[in-house]
């Protein structure tokens, strides 16, 4: 008995040291190469980069455990989407970046439940910004962060959802104010941050350890 239970023990210690399999999606919205670099710098997790139209082809519930948004691109055909709602449902981790609030406009399943916001006709961004950044309250996707400034792009006059928990947030005003957000949905996690533009936003520390953590977190790692 006493080797069965420390077989066990074992197995799931593999298994938690396992690495938090990673899928970044891209398409539909250019971006500088220093965006690759910041997941270079994240050994321990095992990343690929899937643009579309593959991004949500193949096995994907058995190959990720956290998809990386990083596209701007209609999530238009029925089978793209039953995929891609089945991930989000089976309990596995969604981390949406930046622009990638921009897509899936079309669908308000997602941008309702999923996203918790929606980038309008109307809204606006704003480059080249000094964004003083506030964090709110304790949680593990912010854990270690102090209040930061960051050199990046704003978002204004988006469609935010009033259930979303919001981590950060900036009193600048080319920004709705919400920079970080836990979505609304239930099923699995799913993080919003409205940072990362471009290299600085890339190759800033503080956004680095909030990218990585946020993907922690929604891979249950955290
Ligand atoms: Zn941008």
């Amino acid at each position: 008995m006493r080797i069965i239970l420390g077989m066990l023990v074992w197995v799931a210690t593999v298994s938690a040291a396992e690495p938090l399999r990673v899928r970044l999606v891209t398409g539909g919205h250019s971006h500088e190469p220093s965006f690759y670099t910041m997941f270079e710098a994240m050994p321990e997790l095992k990343v690929d980069v899937e643009p579309h139209p593959r991004a949500f082809e193949g096995n994907l519930m058995k190959r990720v455990d956290v998809l990386v948004l990083y596209d701007m691109i209609p999530v238009s055909t029925p089978e793209q989407r039953d995929r891609l709602r089945t991930f989000a449902e089976s309990g596995k981790g969604i981390v949406i970046l930046h622009h990638a609030i921009c897509g899936y406009v079309d669908w308000p399943w997602w941008y309702e439940n999923v996203a918790g916001g929606r980038y309008l006709s109307t809204s606006t961004y704003q480059h080249d910004v000094t964004i003083p950044v506030k964090i709110i309250g304790a949680h593990p996707v912010t854990a270690g962060l102090q209040d930061f400034t960051i050199f990046d792009e704003t978002y204004k006059g988006m469609w935010i959802s009033d259930k979303v928990n919001v981590l950060a947030s900036t009193t600048e005003k080319t920004s709705d104010g919400p920079l970080v957000w836990v979505s609304p949905f239930e099923k699995s996690r799913v993080v919003f941050v409205q940072l990362g533009h471009g290299r600085q936003a890339h190759q800033d520390a503080n956004y680095r350890q909030l990218v990585r953590q946020a993907i922690e977190w929604a891979g249950g790692r955290r």
